[in-house]
């Protein structure tokens, strides 16, 4: 008789459902999970906050769409990771937590970093359990994993009681399950995508939107057809950059308010009209705008805005049903159209103004000026990692991206010290798997990188390839002007910002 523990079940089950990566922190009572997890074959990075661990293994899962795994501990090692899991939540990121818990006869007893987990994870999450048995870990496991990517991607968590990771079973009486599929894929309705290219072919003032659902799904190569076929302007939200490259010339990023304020038709491909994109509505949008919508998740539909058409199902799979029609009826929309001449006149006029921000010479240089010199230093083909206020949103404005997924920001959530974790994962991801020897470049706000900053040591530990710029304004937002920095200093002991606590 051959005897597995719970620890290698865990592990064995995470690397048959082909998770590779685990991100976390050892301690009592997973330590022995992750060196099950290492002898299984899976890459095993510690990290140095639960939270930070959490934002790497779901931005594994974005960037190979597999969940990437975060192991804590139990009590606050649990909680620590909850912020990451909202924010793969809130991403539509796939993620798996595996979380230890107390030892099941001291429950309810005031035993060590005893809390309510499988609870406390249920907001945070899609699907949230303990297996009840040595014998039920390879089922719980991968129903987690395939939640995470079925239907709208998200958060998932595991918990395994700390008396059950060193039990033992005999391996004969566990059943094995197989790797779990590819998500299936579905179409729009036939009928649906002929309502759509009507909407379209009638459009005045066409505007697609590509969001990070597009990047996610992988739709790049139908895309790009789609979209040179058909000769419509473009414009991607801030992680939808680089499905098509930044410097395409459908591409009308540098006249952004304009495009959403007068197009009639927005074909909008994985991108929710939240506050992201000002609701769809008015008065950053045409009140008139009839949306086709793009979604995998029903739900999603009629979210602010009605649809005039809505196109159930995957990305990748509708723009090729798109592409189609595109195809067949051979049909374009046409570049000399007064749409395209605005576009053009107010991207024109627009850079200008970038332009001379960025030749500025003036001391303390303006993020546009730090921003150009960094752009052209910047590999066409590193992953930009963005977070901060102002140091986010004139980045994304300013450094271009050329290839899908390889922009990661503070996204849907807002969620600032997302940074430095999605480096560690882009880089541990890159090293395994390309070895291009890619660079992940860090463009951090200075108290972005203040919230996981101690990371930097996880970077240098596993010998990472990341370099960090931190563009330092000495505070949050916009920092304060001298005046203000002298009168907040005097006034009280108020030590808000980093820079107060020089004074
Ligand atoms: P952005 O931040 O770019 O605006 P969001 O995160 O708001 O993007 O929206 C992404 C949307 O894409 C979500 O509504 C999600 O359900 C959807 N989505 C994710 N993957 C796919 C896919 N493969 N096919 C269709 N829709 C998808
Ligand atoms: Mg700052």
């Amino acid at each position: 008789m051959e005897e597995v523990t719970g620890a290698q079940l865990i592990a064995e089950s995470l690397k048959s459902q082909k998770v590779e990566y685990m991100f976390g922190i050892v301690g009592v009572p997973i330590i022995e999970v992750a060196m099950a997890a290492q002898a299984a074959g899976i890459r095993y990075v510690g990290m140095r906050n639960e939270q930070a661990a959490c934002y790497a293994a779901s931005a594994v899962g974005y960037l190979t769409g597999r969940p990437g795994a975060c192991l804590v501990v139990s009590g606050p090692g649990l909680i620590h990771a909850l912020g990451g899991m909202a924010n793969a939540n809130v991403n539509c990121w796939p993620v798996v937590v595996i979380g230890g818990s107390s030892d099941q006869n001291q429950e309810t007893a005031g035993a060590f970093q005893e809390f309510p987990q499988v609870e406390a994870c249920r907001l945070y999450s899609k699907f949230s359990a303990r297996p009840s048995s040595l014998e039920a870990i390879p089922s719980v496991v991968e129903k987690a994993v395939r939640t995470s990517m079925y239907g709208r991607p998200g958060a998932c968590y595991v918990d395994i009681a700390g008396d059950m990771v060193n039990a033992k079973v005999d391996r004969s009486k566990v059943r094995v399950l197989s790797c779990c599929p590819t998500p299936p894929v579905s179409v729009a309705d036939q009928g649906a995508i002929t309502e759509a290219i009507s909407v379209l072919k009638e459009a005045k003032r066409p505007l697609v939107i590509i969001g990070k659902g597009a990047a996610y799904g992988r739709a790049e190569t139908a895309l790009r057809e789609f979209v040179e076929m058909s000769g419509l302007p473009f414009l991607p939200t801030p992680m939808g950059k680089g499905v098509l490259p930044d410097d395409h010339p459908n591409c009308v990023a540098a006249a952004r308010s304009r495009a959403l304020l007068q197009a009639d038709v927005v074909l909008l491909l994985g991108a929710r009209l939240n506050w992201m994109l000002h609701f769809g509505l008015p008065p950053r949008f045409n009140p008139d705008v009839k949306i086709i919508q793009v979604d995998l998740c029903a739900e999603e539909m009629g979210n602010n805005v009605r649809p005039a058409v809505a196109l159930l199902g995957d990305i990748n799979a509708i723009v090729t049903q798109l592409l189609e029609r595109v195809h067949e009826d051979g049909w374009k929309y046409s570049s000399d159209t007064e749409w395209w001449s605005a576009l053009k006149d107010k991207i024109a006029a627009n850079a200008k103004i970038s332009k001379a921000l960025a030749l500025q010479s003036t001391v303390p240089m303006n993020y546009y000026t730090v921003f150009h010199h960094v752009s052209q230093l910047l590999p066409p083909d590193c992953i930009i990692v963005s977070e901060g206020a102002n140091t986010m949103d004139i980045g994304r404005t300013m450094l271009n991206n050329y290839l899908p997924r390889h922009r990661l920001d503070a996204g849907t959530f807002g969620t600032m010290g997302v940074g430095l974790g999605f480096a560690i994962a882009a880089a541990t991801v890159e090293k395994s798997e390309n070895s291009k020897g890619q660079r992940i470049v860090c463009v951090e706000g200075d108290s972005a990188f203040g919230f996981s900053g101690m990371e930097v040591e996880t970077m240098c530990r596993y010998n990472l390839p990341v370099v960090i710029i931190v563009v330092n304004n000495n505070g949050i937002y916009s920092g304060v002007d001298p005046e203000t920095w002298k009168e907040m200093g005097k006034a009280s002991s108020l030590k808000w910002f980093p820079a107060f606590y020089q004074l």
